[in-house]
């Protein structure tokens, strides 16, 4: 099913900053998430596990295209896929590419390796881009919401892709998501998807060998 998406806003020459989560979809905290971003009219991208796509979490996903919100591609069981042969590295991001397109007719059009670890046989074998972002610790319990939200102010740059995690559990992520969206607001960002990023910046995404974090440098 796909689901119609209001008309777009043309954000070129503006101040751009895409928002990104990683690790669900889920029950827990994936609406949580989603009713901070409502509740401020921004979007995100959702980097999906495929392990976690279900009939039941179909809805999630709904709602995040509802909501204008991109889904793309983490792989399928969320390994470090450095240590996976060229087939099974093809069968993890291609079978998660099949169960997003099978519940809600999307094609992904990103993929972001788990944790971060890449190596040639991967770029070799998987043909979306790679996207890394900038990001705050928040994979790790111990960084509150307070040091979170410092840590992305701080850090935020025109253009960047901002590295986040709505695994079950992150509650510290969902805690922070107010004080972020505002202080980015205050600070003038535009939010947009990863693929409107780069359209409105106009970059191509497709450089081989390149794991992007900010769609500006361009090495
Ligand atoms: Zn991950």
């Amino acid at each position: 099913m796909i689901i119609k998406r209001e008309r777009e806003i043309d954000f070129t020459n503006k101040k751009l900053v895409a928002l990104t989560f990683d690790d669900g979809p889920n029950l827990t905290i994936t609406p949580l998430i989603l009713d901070k971003l409502e509740t401020h009219g921004a979007i995100a991208t959702f980097f999906l596990n495929g392990k976690y796509i279900n009939d039941k979490t179909k809805e999630i996903m709904e709602r995040q295209l509802k909501l204008g919100c991109e889904l793309a591609n983490h792989s399928w069981n969320h390994l470090d896929m450095k240590t996976l042969n060229k087939d099974e590295i093809k069968r993890e991001v291609q079978k998660t590419n099949e169960i997003i397109y099978d519940k809600v007719g999307i094609e992904p059009a990103f993929f972001r390796p788990p944790y971060i670890s890449v190596n040639d046989e991967m770029y070799d074998v998987i043909e979306l881009p790679f996207i890394n972002g900038i990001n705050c610790n928040d994979w790790e319990p111990n960084f509150t919401a307070k040091e979170r939200t410092e840590i992305i102010l701080k850090k935020i740059k025109d253009g960047d892709i901002v590295l986040l995690h709505d695994f079950e559990g992150n509650d510290n992520t969902v805690n922070a998501l107010d004080d972020i969206i505002e202080g980015l607001v205050e600070e003038e960002y535009n939010f947009v998807t990863v693929s409107q990023l780069f359209k409105y910046k106009n970059i191509d995404p497709n450089i081989k060998k390149k794991l992007w974090s900010n769609v500006n440098i361009i090495k």
